[in-house]
């Protein structure tokens, strides 16, 4: 791929330092404007079932006057039977709180893990958890969140997923032509002899339909690397 780069993931999102010049204003409103979420797995461990056979779990809903204090189990919409893992339930989380979620004490969250079982699971006879696992995609450094969401001030702004995918290119000097580089020095007397992208985007929030997904992120990887072919096929 010599002088291109490539690059994908939400970390865009929240490092608007990642790039010197910036990136053009298409797609820095694009990286703005697309919604990025994040959602937490929590795996717990008991070291028996305590739910029947044909129990599957549930989802919670909240009656107001119930509302937990500590505000962020609201954020846990349910915990479900894992596939295969006969003592472990999963509990699934997304909002606002994920991040306080996945980086709180672990005492503190299993107590309130506990709490809510118990509030929701009033005839089971629950024992206390020898493990209880969380995903960090929220506050892991090379992803700082799940996945992308089109969002109402994206479409309010007209941008999203196929501005975001806008390589970024430089015009490329006669001298610097043959150098596998992408240096835009110049001298004065030269002239812009072609415009060469320097920069593809590629991941699910640049997929105006598969945002959102693996399949996305696939379908984008090779939509850039089509890309990169067609230019040097027609340089
Ligand atoms: C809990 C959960 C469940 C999901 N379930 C499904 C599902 O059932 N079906 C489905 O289709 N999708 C699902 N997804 C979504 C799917 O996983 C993502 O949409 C997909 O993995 C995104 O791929 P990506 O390549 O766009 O980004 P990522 O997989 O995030 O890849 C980005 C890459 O960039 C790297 N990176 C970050 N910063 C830098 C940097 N500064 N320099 C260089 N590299 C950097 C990261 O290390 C990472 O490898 C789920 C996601 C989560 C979190």
């Amino acid at each position: 791929m010599g002088s291109h780069r490539w690059l994908c993931g939400g970390v865009l999102k929240r490092n608007t330092m990642l790039f010197r010049p910036n990136l053009p204003e298409a797609n820095c409103a694009a990286i703005n404007f697309i919604g990025f979420a994040s959602i937490c797995k929590i795996f717990i461990e008991f070291d028996e079932k305590f739910w029947p056979d044909n129990w599957r779990g549930f989802n919670a809903l909240w009656r107001g006057q119930d509302l937990p204090s500590e505000y962020w189990l609201k954020d846990i919409y349910g915990f479900h039977v894992y596939e295969h893992q006969p003592r472990v339930l999963l509990g699934w989380a997304s909002g606002f709180h994920v991040d306080v979620i996945e980086s709180m004490d672990h005492d503190a969250l299993v107590q309130g893990i506990m709490d809510m079982l118990h509030r929701f699971l009033p005839k089971f006879k629950l024992s206390h958890p020898n493990n209880v696992v969380t995903t960090k995609w929220s506050i892991d450094p090379a992803h700082l969140g799940s996945y992308s969401y089109p969002s109402l001030l994206a479409s309010e702004y007209e941008t999203g997923p196929a501005q975001l995918a806008q390589p970024v290119n430089v015009l490329v000097y006669d001298a610097l032509l043959s150098a596998d580089t992408a240096v835009s020095v110049r001298a004065t007397h030269m002239k812009p002899v072609v415009t060469r992208p320097v920069l593809f985007f590629a991941g699910e929030a640049t997929s105006p339909n598969h945002y959102s997904t693996v399949h996305g992120a696939v379908e984008t990887g090779i939509r850039e690397a089509g890309r990169i072919i067609s230019f040097y096929e027609n340089e």
